[in-house]
């Protein structure tokens, strides 16, 4: 087997069947110096499956300040990999330090580009992809949810987010209640045995969800907000009058929050203190 060329090479892998390991990707990894690996074990079923044995230097988040000067010392004369335990590096995952490292030293960067569990989400969920913003993983506090879901709200882009089950349902109800009643998918094992895209509005997925948290690996995909320009506070503060006549104060927030595509929490404060001024 003739050597690579020194320098880093980041190297998709699959996401679930074997199958998706492309074969640059597998002549990469069989013949790379040293791969930089986020867990061995996981990278050492991957090399067994295509019948290789490489050297393996453990590269994740509680090492890596450590050991990249040492794997960019290495790229002057020898090829060094880079993998995480499933997908694209650098997504969600470590890497990209390594990748501004190694090109500050002058050395090569080659891409083996493949799986990546948002792209594939993306292609399941029959949401419009001409613009779609990734964001990695939410906080899992529910403030600090709704506070980055809140910085997005406006962005006319399909929503893209990485999420755990147990933490699904919660998720949801906190884009339900900050984006109002969108349409999105949660799509999930994909690439393995069963793989599967829910698809609903928000609300809808957040209730199916709540009481049973789906097992395996999630990616929620959200639509962009709907053409119509949002209500102004003036049609919003009508409408909660309206609704504060048949309802109590939640229940007419959550209804004008569907409906106008309003904030509910926003709609909540706005009707206590229309009740307590007796403007309702
Ligand atoms: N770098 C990876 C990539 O390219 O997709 C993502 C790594 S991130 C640490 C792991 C998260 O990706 C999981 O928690 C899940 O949200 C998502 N993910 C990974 N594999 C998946 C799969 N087969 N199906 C659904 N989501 C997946």
């Amino acid at each position: 087997m003739s050597p690579l060329e020194p320098g880093l090479y980041i190297v998709a892998t699959p996401i679930g069947n074997l199958g998706d390991l492309s074969p640059r990707a597998a002549d990469i990894l069989s013949r790379a110096d040293v791969i930089a690996v986020e867990d061995s074990r996981v990278t050492a079923g991957l090399l067994r499956h295509i019948g290789a044995k490489r050297p393996m230097v453990p590269y994740h988040d509680h090492n890596a300040e450590g050991v990249r000067p040492g794997l960019i010392a290495r790229m002057a004369t020898e090829a060094v990999a880079l993998v995480s335990d499933a997908g694209t590096p650098l997504i969600s995952d470590p890497g990209y330090k390594l990748v501004r490292d190694a090109r500050a030293a002058g050395h090569a960067v080659v891409t083996i580009p493949g799986p990546c569990a948002a792209v594939a989400a993306l292609t399941l969920a029959g949401l419009p992809t001409d613009r779609f913003l990734f964001l990695g993983f939410l906080p899992p506090k529910e403030k600090a949810r709704a506070d980055a879901i809140a910085e997005v709200a406006a962005v006319r882009a399909t929503l893209v987010l990485y999420e755990s089950g147990p933490r699904l349902g919660a998720c949801l109800a906190t884009l339900a209640a900050v984006l109002g009643d969108r349409e999105a998918a949660v799509t999930r094992e994909i690439s393995k045995r069963f793989e599967e895209a829910v698809t609903g509005t928000l609300a809808m997925l957040a209730d199916r969800y709540a009481e049973a948290p789906p097992k395996g690996e999630i990616v929620v995909v959200v639509a962009p907000p709907g053409e119509a320009p949002p209500a102004s506070v003036e049609e919003g503060d009508a409408a909660l009058a309206e609704a504060l006549t048949r309802l109590p104060a939640a229940k007419a927030a959550g209804e004008v929050a569907k409906r106008l595509g309003l904030d509910r929490k926003a709609l909540y404060a706005r009707a206590l203190a229309m009740k307590a001024g007796g403007s309702a």
